[in-house]
């Protein structure tokens, strides 16, 4: 038996596509470096997670924080205020995201294996990830109790405890689970620490780290390849 662990956010589906666009869109400009943006907002991101899973702040409140923080480091040209109007913006993106037809055919396959486990592990406040579960459809293959949201918790990736949790509601060994994740520090090293396999989407193509992941893919398409190849 094998479990499979998903991080939603640049893994089920690409996230830092709307990010951008938001921004875009209120700002009435492009963003010349995309990735460098990402690398930029999601770097703040790390400054106040815990503040967020807590409850503490809301989503909209840090993500126009965010926003900000991102516009003013690039020079982007922005007035006050244009933050939460871009963390609006990206929520409303979101109200229409879906997953690939291709990683819906691939959970397909996957949720058909009777030797495979399938769990969620996301980071972020409860009530805005469920919001993405049910938006994403994620019930058709993932069972509610294991679809574990860290502001539920009280553990923030990249705690082994989250690992430990997931182990728990599957019933399965670390060698038997597989982290599937785009964040290295986040998903990754975690996941290593608690002596699960990994994979590593490495959308920015960031330098091999020390520790090596099992697999390392850059694509959504070579995710679903390698996913299909090693398990179905
Ligand atoms: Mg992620």
């Amino acid at each position: 038996m094998l479990g499979l662990v998903f991080d939603i956010d640049d893994t089920l589906y690409c996230r830092q596509d709307m990010l951008v666009k938001a921004a875009e869109t209120v700002l009435g400009t492009r963003v010349d470096d995309p990735l460098h943006f990402i690398k930029i907002f999601y770097d703040k991101s790390d400054i106040n997670m815990k503040d967020l899973e807590s409850g503490r702040i809301t989503t909209r409140e840090i993500n126009g924080w965010r926003y900000e923080e991102t516009f003013k480091a690039l020079s982007l040209p922005y007035k006050n205020g244009d933050g939460v109007l871009s963390a609006d913006a990206y929520l409303e993106l979101q109200s229409h995201m879906a997953l690939s037809d291709d990683m819906i055919r691939t959970l397909d396959a996957l949720a058909t294996n009777p030797e495979i486990r399938l769990a969620v592990l996301t980071a972020g406040e409860s009530e805005h990830q469920r919001h993405k579960v049910d938006m994403l459809g994620l019930d058709r293959w993932f069972d509610r109790e294991n679809v574990i949201v860290s502001g539920e918790t009280g553990f923030s990736k990249p705690d082994i405890r989250l690992c430990r949790t997931v182990e728990e509601k599957l019933g399965l060994k670390p060698a038997e689970l597989w982290m599937i994740g785009d964040s290295y520090k986040h998903d990754i090293t975690g996941a290593m620490d608690s002596g699960w396999h990994t994979i590593w989407i490495n959308r920015s193509s960031l330098p091999k780290p020390d520790r090596l992941p099992d697999f390392e893919v850059t694509t959504d398409q070579e995710l679903t390849s390698l996913l299909r190849t090693q398990f179905t």
